[in-house]
């Protein structure tokens, strides 16, 4: 039962969401109740899509800053905004378009690979982007005699390499929370505590977590799997926020996490009173350079083509 502030604001948001012709769109990390007020949700890449192709004025976009430019890049005549212009990514911000630069000065003739989990002055020094469900359909579209820079995760760098046999040169970024934090320890003891339950984590995980899983797998290929799965019990292995989505998606199911600690705190500083006033100030706009925006659209547009 929600409180009488909560469906005041509830009430707030529709009102205004509605006046604005505004859609709002959630990551899967989101907290239930900005994801229960959600047009749509789902991963930084499905968001971005659904982003292009609404015809809504306004975009709410509930997650973190690349994710926000993502959707500005591929649509840049709408306004985007994120509730909380402090929602970044550990990830995205270690690597920058300087450091990228520098590395290539190194391999002039590498491919550059960039997570989408980058800001958009990285993307626009790539040549390709990919998602952590794409990442081996992405190197395996690039001729085998090429050397390929792969930014920023490392540990999806490693998952790719060894699902393409190919040597990629790893950034050594990484997901310091959540996905870091989940250990082979912790899903030992949740194996023990549910013995029939299949493990399933996202590829940014430390790879003897991944050794232990049955399902190594994107935000979208859990609720996928979940879904297809004969299975009746999941232990998770990514940031929390993903349990409401799966049980939402498949209520007869029981979802466990991997670690109750996993929480990604920049996602969880979009609140429902955050989403009222982003819609009632139109703050605070996301929008790319245009030079920039177009470099970096390349990218993703190539993806887009081999996926
Ligand atoms: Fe970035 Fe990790 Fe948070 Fe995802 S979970 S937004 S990779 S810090």
């Amino acid at each position: 039962m929600k409180s009488k502030k909560t469906n005041q604001i509830l009430d707030k948001i529709k009102r205004l969401k509605k006046e604005r012709r505004a859609v709002i769109l959630a990551h899967n990390y989101q907290t239930s109740d900005v994801q229960d007020i959600a047009d749509f949700t789902g991963d930084s890449l499905e968001l971005s899509r659904k982003a292009a192709e609404t015809k809504a004025k306004v975009i709410v976009f509930c997650g973190v800053n690349f994710m926000a430019e993502t959707a500005s890049i591929l649509s840049p005549d709408k306004k985007v905004i994120i509730p909380d212009n402090q929602a970044g990514c550990t990830l995205a911000d270690m690597i920058t378009a300087d450091k990228l630069k520098t590395l290539k000065s190194r391999h002039p003739e590498a491919v550059v690979v960039s997570y989408v989990n980058t800001t958009a002055e990285v993307k626009a020094e790539s040549d390709i982007c990919c998602t952590s469900s794409n990442s081996i359909q992405v190197v395996n579209s690039i001729p085998r005699d090429k050397e390929i820079i792969f930014v920023p995760d490392k540990n999806l760098c490693r998952f790719t390499q060894e699902e393409t046999s190919r040597k990629l040169i790893c950034w050594q970024g990484w997901c310091s929370t959540p996905h870091t934090n989940i250990s082979a320890e912790d899903i030992k003891k949740s194996k023990q505590a549910h013995p029939d339950a299949k493990v399933m984590v996202h590829p940014e995980c430390n790879p003897e977590v991944i050794d232990l899983a049955d399902e190594v797998v994107s935000t979208s290929g859990m609720l996928r799997f979940a879904k297809r799965s004969k299975a009746t019990e999941f232990i998770v292995g990514t940031e929390i926020g993903m349990l409401y989505s799966l049980k939402k998606a498949n209520p007869k199911k029981e979802f466990y996490p991997a670690n109750d600690k996993a929480i990604c705190p920049t996602m969880k500083l979009i609140t429902l009173e955050k989403v009222y006033q982003a819609l009632k100030d139109l703050v605070y706009i996301v929008k790319v350079e245009e030079s920039i925006r177009q470099r970096a659209k390349k990218a993703i547009d190539r993806m887009l083509e081999v996926s």
